[in-house]
């Protein structure tokens, strides 16, 4: 067995339009939290200020901004594209609604919808007024996406829906869900074969969402239950049994971005304010440390969006970013919590800072395994290596 050294990071930098618009970014949110429109120090769980807030990113031109004029969208480039989530991210803004639909199934459905679905949903999502969910995982069927049992049978004029997904993120608010579906039993010479990707309504008859408790106190994912669900044949996204063969890219788009490193990012950023002009040594050490590795992951981030942009696959340095990433972010809240032991309890805005800490430390456990675990990342990068 040889090694291949096909990993690529070409270094990138963004240019200087892109650093204009991430000015307007940051003022349109500077904005908004001096406004009370949200708290980036408190994770937002109104459902009403997510929707509010979605109609005022459209406004601005930031949803689906890479997507084609005439659906919408404005050819913008994925570094543009890139340095919105990034500031969005940064400032824990409410985005539920537009987020999966702009990194995702907006893609999806412009490579592979029916010309109805493309015109009638992509301006919908761009307005800030569709959401999506991602109809993947079962109880049984999680790293193994192509074990999945959830039925879709023939039917006139469509097809219909028989059983459960699991772990559903945002599911009971989604509008929409591109699922995988059963549709064929595995083929002799391939186990991926008889996947079917479908554009689901979520407010059609026989659907049931049921929330699942977190550790965090948050409840923002689902069992999804499907009984005899009709799916119009126009619904259908790809080929018949080939779902297998539209998954990479889409793969590369959701494990390369900033969210990948920045979720529990508010730590570090609470954290320094709260160490003010002259932290001890203790906290400078971290706070250096910390932010040195940051660059480091941001860097190779940016570099697969330029690589995006160029309209490469990166698939392996994608997978890299999420593994290193998720990690990072993970481990991010307990070194906050020991960089910060000795600081006084009654520090000016102590309280808000362990409040926001709490919360952080609760999420970080679920950030290796949400949209693919690190074991399964490794197993991508060593493909891309050439190793299995
Ligand atoms: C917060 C959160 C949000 C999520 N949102 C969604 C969503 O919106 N839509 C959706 O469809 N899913 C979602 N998921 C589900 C997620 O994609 C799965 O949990 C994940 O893919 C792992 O699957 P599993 O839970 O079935 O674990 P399993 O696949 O059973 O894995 C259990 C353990 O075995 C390891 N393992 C499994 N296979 C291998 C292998 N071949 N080699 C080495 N190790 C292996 C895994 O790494 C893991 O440590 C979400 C999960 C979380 C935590």
């Amino acid at each position: 067995m040889t090694m291949q050294s096909t990993l690529d990071f070409l270094p990138l930098r963004l240019p200087e339009t892109v650093q204009r618009l991430r000015s307007e970014v940051r003022a349109f949110i500077q904005s908004e939290i001096t406004a009370g429109s949200f708290d980036p120090d408190l994770p937002e769980t109104d459902w009403q200020v997510h929707k509010a807030f979605a109609r005022k990113v459209a406004a601005r031109g930031w949803i689906g901004m890479t997507w084609p004029r005439q659906y919408g969208g404005q050819e913008r480039s994925f570094l543009e594209r890139f340095v919105v989530n990034e500031e969005m991210l940064v400032a824990n803004a409410p985005n539920f609604v537009y987020f999966t639909a702009d990194r995702q199934s907006g893609p999806t459905l412009i490579k592979y919808a029916s010309e109805r679905i493309k015109s009638e949903l992509l301006p919908k999502i761009i307005a800030g007024e569709a959401c999506f969910c991602i109809g993947m995982s079962e109880p049984d069927s999680g790293s193994d996406l192509f074990a999945a049992k959830c039925k879709a049978t023939r039917a006139a004029g469509g097809w219909r829906i028989n059983g459960s997904k699991i772990w559903t993120t945002n599911a009971h608010n989604a509008d929409y869900m591109i699922g995988l579906f059963r549709t064929s039993p595995p083929s002799a010479d391939n186990r991926r074969h008889g996947l079917t990707s479908f554009l689901v309504d979520m407010h059609a008859p026989g659907i049931t969402c049921n929330l699942i408790d977190q550790m965090s106190g948050i409840r923002d994912f689902n069992e999804v239950v499907f009984d005899d669900v009709f799916i119009p044949d126009d619904q259908l996204i790809g080929e018949v049994d080939g779902a297998w063969k539209q998954a990479t890219t889409e793969l590369a788009y959701e494990r390369s971005g900033p969210e990948r490193f920045l979720e529990t990012f508010t730590a570090l950023r609470s954290m320094v304010a709260l160490a003010g002009t002259a932290p001890d040594a203790r906290l400078a050490e971290a706070t250096g440390r910390l932010v040195a590795e940051l660059h480091a992951l941001r860097r190779m981030s940016v570099s697969v969006a330029g690589m995006l942009q160029a309209g490469r696959e990166p698939v392996a340095e994608a997978a890299i970013v999420k593994d290193l990433g998720t990690i990072w972010e993970q481990e991010l809240p307990q070194r906050v919590r020991d960089a910060t032991a000795f600081m006084p309890f009654d520090a000016d805005g102590y309280e808000r800072f362990e409040r926001n800490l709490h919360f952080m430390l609760r999420i970080a456990p679920k950030l290796t395994i949400q949209g693919g675990t690190t074991e399964i990342l490794r197993g991508v990068i060593a493909r891309g290596l050439g190793l299995r």
